[in-house]
């Protein structure tokens, strides 16, 4: 499925963002081409010596990092301070990064507010949102503003220069001259207002955009347990707190107390500068010294984290949850335990607890896989477990979610006893060897957010005030660790006597469903709303009301936008980097597409096996067959032996349903597409694992099958709150295409539900035999095509190898061309509402059209259509509607969708998708809104392509360079008429739409003939 372009902005709260990612020991990963970047250093280097001036800044520190073919440049300006850190890379994708120290004491989420607030207009844009506005007047390949729990970053990335230089001037002048109005404040934060503003009569309720964002935050009850974990271990300051606002104490902020905040923290006596790329410095530095920094002087500051201090005895809370309505009831418990662990800025330290964390809970292999995860004592880890270095001292958590009634002790005790065992055994040297594997792999494996990437991972620990510098030199790391283990054998049993065994700075949690939690929630927020508008004097309702007019007054107006930069359609090239690709025949026929490519030495592989020799009904099989592929174990290796195996040579095997609607009609292509990627000199021992994966495939071990199941099922039912727009689409989008019924049937609410059911089930061996069957059949030759990218000079090696693997796998290869794409003439589009009721507070909303093939002359008008009305659906559907975030998704060669999420209203939203319509079919829309989306659409078709994806459009979807082009050119030759065109005939015409909504029980939807309820 296509990235939503429009949810960039998705990932806004950091705090919910980081808390959900497992902290990860590996660096992002290197975009850069190889090589040259030794003679760009150079000539920074004779340009900027240690201790030289330069635009306002001194600089401290020039270091060539070889590991990561960068050269990294540390400076400080003069006046303020101010902290700069700059990354010469021969990389395109230019990258920038402001970052804050912000450190509250409570919990109304100033600093998350803030983090909004000042995207709402500044001195030199005073527009509202000039942020979101940039989305669509640049070709940005990142966006974003993320809160986390001691500081505020504002990212982004971009391979344009002139947008670098417009990026770089919005970003710079929101953070450092914002205009934080009353109106901003309210919109954004909280205020009081009338259900229906213009309505006196209408009840007076609290709306925001944070404030509803953390209730969805905290409608997830791992984020109220993480939330509550690092609260718990590192009490005394700044992570005591809810950095991003707890729902009840956000209306404890006001006005006065957000700018007071402002003042304080983004002085550029606080910032940390980042930027990255084959751009120039001095032109950076100049343009931020003259506009910005140096009009202000230094400030002391005291922003500082105290270090926390330590226990003398471990200390146990326990918390209530709400009941999840997708999980069995009486397995529904949370239990872990959090330690405190070094100092941030220890790095020699934290890297080796990055990998312990990694030798203790990493796969299969690991020991509390098997002492906490195979005994099923709980459906999964906790999304805490791991170590987390983003906290002045680091932590580690261990747990489990979905624990049973009366099984809480069982698993601390198992905790406890498991690091007893592992302090006397230690790790065998194969899986240290494997873990130092996956470093070296994924410091040559080149993606392209790595500048990005590079810019977040370093922030906690530069915000700190560790030396960005030292923590890029990870050689120095894996060497002394190598040192260490050398010095002392026992070193890492050691550590965990120390850090666990002996630990006292340790937080125990457990957490149970109780009914009336949602109950008591919201009597809370009723009693506190009732108390604000006891005390409300006739003045202050009169300025309620008046307020809330104003605001929506602001919302209707239309502005004046010219004071923004913008890129225009015409600095978009016409032509393409074609990818050079050969075809050859291997092993009696099987196709295979070569793309040499400068990999760093990395070789990558892709095969898709589609389903022409499948019977129907084992299709509903293929996602959960993919989701055991590689974690059943094969040949002669167990699933332990086998996962060994796959961290030892590979960077991880992947396996995932593919489905691909024709370039020039509804038929579809169903299959399985598998992935790997490895160094070279391991490719033979990669395509043994994937020989034996194909050939003999362990299907046999029903205890593992069964844990896996629990484990996968667990994790789905999770990721509905998570991600309800997208269960929402493709619920929508189920009836009025081939493809959309395909999509929903294999990742949507049916794929969910149909787990559950699975998983809950006493026998699960029927379930077992059909995936054996459905193995047996599609896993081969037969229907393979198989797509490498590798260095040029491996590429001869590497088509040996993989004739030798062809060889050894089963089935005789049918010519590619003669495999017809799935008919679907037979599917019969028709329209069809469905409330889905879950017991969450808000809702997901969507609502689907057929949509057109890649090819048919409209997939360009419907791009850019889909693009033209985000502006028109985040007012109505964001703003107005008080929903985190809504738009259009037109996937290329896909159905087109509206969407909402986290959503305060319901059959409203259905108006707005509408009313979005309507105003297009009008043309009420100029030549810059036109220019503007298609920039906006541009974003995702000219997304930068790592060296081993390359390729893939074409060998996945069928899309060449010539056929690509000629959709880029609909697109950037799109006028109005094709527009409006374009919305009447596959949006209005068709009069055939899929509409669903995820959420709350609705009465307005009940009593509605046109929609059916389907209880959750
Ligand atoms: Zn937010």
């Amino acid at each position: 499925m296509a990235l939503l372009n429009n949810l960039k902005l998705a990932l806004h709260n950091w705090n919910s963002a980081r808390l959900l990612l497992p902290h990860s020991l590996r660096l992002p990963c290197s975009s850069a081409r190889q090589s040259s970047h030794c003679a760009a250093g150079d000539a920074i280097q004779a340009a900027l010596d240690e201790g030289g001036d330069v635009h306002g800044f001194r600089v401290l520190e020039v270091r060539e990092i070889d590991e990561l073919q960068l050269t990294a440049v540390r400076l400080q300006h003069i006046n303020t301070e101010a902290d700069y850190l700059h990354i010469v890379k021969d990389d395109p994708n230019n990258a920038f990064c402001i970052g804050f120290r912000t450190t509250p004491l409570d919990s109304t989420g100033v600093p998350h507010i803030l983090e909004h607030t000042v995207l709402c207009g500044s001195h030199k844009y005073p527009v509202r949102d000039p942020f979101f506005k940039m989305l669509n007047r640049s070709l940005s390949t990142f966006m974003n503003a993320m809160t986390g729990s001691d500081n505020t970053i504002y990212p982004f990335s971009t391979q344009n220069p002139t947008d670098f230089k417009n990026l770089l001037s919005v970003y710079l002048d929101a953070v450092f001259k914002p205009n934080l109005t009353e109106l901003d404040f309210s919109q954004e934060g909280w205020r009081l207002e009338h259900a229906d503003p213009k309505d006196r009569n209408s009840p007076i309720e609290f709306k925001g955009v944070v404030f509803n964002e953390m209730k969805g935050v905290f409608a997830d009850s791992q984020n109220i347990f993480m939330q509550k974990l690092q609260n718990g271990l590192l009490p005394s300051h700044t992570y005591g707190v809810v950095s991003g606002g707890y729902p009840l104490d956000i209306p404890n902020l006001s006005w006065g107390q957000l700018k007071e905040f402002h003042k304080y923290h983004y002085h550029p006596s606080n910032c940390r500068i980042f930027t990255y790329g084959d751009m120039d410095l001095e032109d950076h530095l100049a343009f931020i010294n003259e506009n910005y920094l140096k009009h202000f002087s230094k400030i002391e500051l005291n922003t500082e984290v105290p270090d926390e201090p330590r226990w003398s005895k471990p200390c146990t809370d326990h918390i209530h949850c709400g009941i999840d309505s997708l999980a069995p009831p009486d397995a529904q418990n949370s239990v872990a335990i959090s330690y405190r662990l070094a100092d941030i800025t220890n790095i020699s330290e934290c890297f080796t607890m990055s990998l312990l964390s990694e030798l203790l809970v990493g796969g299969p292999n690991a020991p509390f896989y098997k002492s906490l995860l195979e005994p099923l004592y709980g459906t999964g880890f906790s999304p805490a477990t791991g170590y987390c270095g983003h906290t002045r001292n680091t932590t580690f958590t261990i747990g489990l979610q979905g624990v049973k009634n009366g099984n809480t002790e069982t698993v601390l005790t198992q905790i406890e006893n498991t690091f007893e065992r592992v302090k006397k055994e230690g790790f065998p040297q194969e899986r240290i060897d494997a873990i130092l594997h996956g470093i070296e792999l994924s410091l040559k494996h080149q993606t392209p957010g790595f500048g990005v990437g590079l810019a977040m991972n370093l922030a906690p620990f530069w915000n700190q005030d560790g030396n960005p510098i030292q923590s890029l030199a990870i050689n120095e790391c894996i060497d002394n660790f190598k040192k260490s283990m050398v010095d002392n054998p026992t070193f890492l049993q050691d550590k965990i006597n120390e850090y666990f065994v002996k630990n006292k700075h340790k937080y125990t949690l457990s957490m149970s469903p109780d009914a009336s939690f949602e109950k008591t929630l919201k009597e809370k927020e009723a009693a506190l709303l009732q108390s604000r508008i006891e005390n409300l004097s006739e003045e202050d309702k009169q300025r309620i009301y008046a307020l809330g007019i104003e605001l929506s007054n602001k919302q209707e107006a239309v502005e004046d936008l010219s004071c923004l930069p913008s890129l225009h359609p015409r600095d978009i090239s016409r032509s393409v980097d074609r990818t050079t690709l050969s075809h050859v025949r291997l092993s009696d026929g099987v196709p295979v597409q070569a793309s040499p490519q400068s990999t760093n030495g990395v070789t990558y592989f892709h095969a898709v096996m589609d389903t022409h020799s499948v019977a129907p009904d084992l299709l509903p099989y293929i996602p959960l067959l993919c989701a055991v592929l590689t974690k059943m174990g094969a040949a002669d290796l167990d699933f332990r032996a086998f996962d060994q195996k796959v961290e030892l040579y590979t960077g991880g095997l992947s396996a995932s349903p593919h489905l691909q609607q024709h370039i020039d009609n509804y038929s579809l292509e169903k299959g399985v597409v598998i992935s790997s990627y490895c160094l070279q000199k391991n490719l033979h021992h990669m395509l043994k694992l994937w020989e034996n994966v194909l050939t003999e495939i362990r299907m046999t071990d029903m205890s593992r099958f069964s844990t896996l199941v629990k484990m996968i099922a667990t994790e789905k039912s999770n990721s509905v709150i998570q991600g309800g727009h997208h269960y929402a689409m493709q619920a929508a989008s189920a009836t009025v295409s081939p493809y959309g019924a395909a999509r929903e049937e294999w990742s949507g609410l049916s794929y969910v539900d149909r787990l559950k059911r699975i998983s809950e089930s006493d026998d699960l061996k029927p379930v077992l035999i059909k995936l054996s069957q459905l193995a047996f059949v599609l896993l081969g030759k037969k229907y393979m095509r198989v797509a490498v990218n590798a260095s040029p000079e491996d590429m001869d090696s590497t088509l040996k190898e993989l004739e030798l693997f062809l060889d050894n796998i089963g089935g005789t290869p049918k010519p590619y061309e003669t495999h017809p794409a799935i008919d679907a003439s037979a599917f019969t589009p028709f329209t069809q509402r469905t409330h889905h009721v879950f017991p969450f507070p808000v809702n997901y909303t969507s609502r689907a059209f057929t949509g057109v093939p890649y090819r048919h002359p409209d997939a360009g008008p419907l791009r850019v259509l889909g693009r033209l009305m985000f502006p028109f659906l985040h007012r109505e559907i964001r703003e107005k509607g008080g929903a985190y975030g809504g738009g259009a998704d037109v996937s290329p060669g896909g159905p087109v969708t509206f969407y909402s999420y986290r959503d305060p209203n319901s059959v409203q939203t259905f108006e707005a998708f509408s009313r979005a319509l309507e105003w297009v079919l009008k043309g009420d829309f100029n030549e810059r809104d036109l220019n503007e989306a298609k920039l906006g659409v541009f974003q995702s078709i000219d997304a930068p392509v790592g060296p081993g994806s390359r390729g893939l459009r074409q060998f996945l979807s069928h899309i060449s360079d010539d056929v690509f082009m000629q959709h880029r050119e609909s697109v950037l030759d799109t006028d109005a008429q094709d527009i409006v065109r374009a919305a009447r005939l596959h949006l209005l015409e068709p009069l055939i739409e899929g509409s669903c909504l995820i959420g709350p029980a609705n009465s307005t939807l009940e009593q509605d003939p046109f929609w059916s309820t389907v209880q959750h």
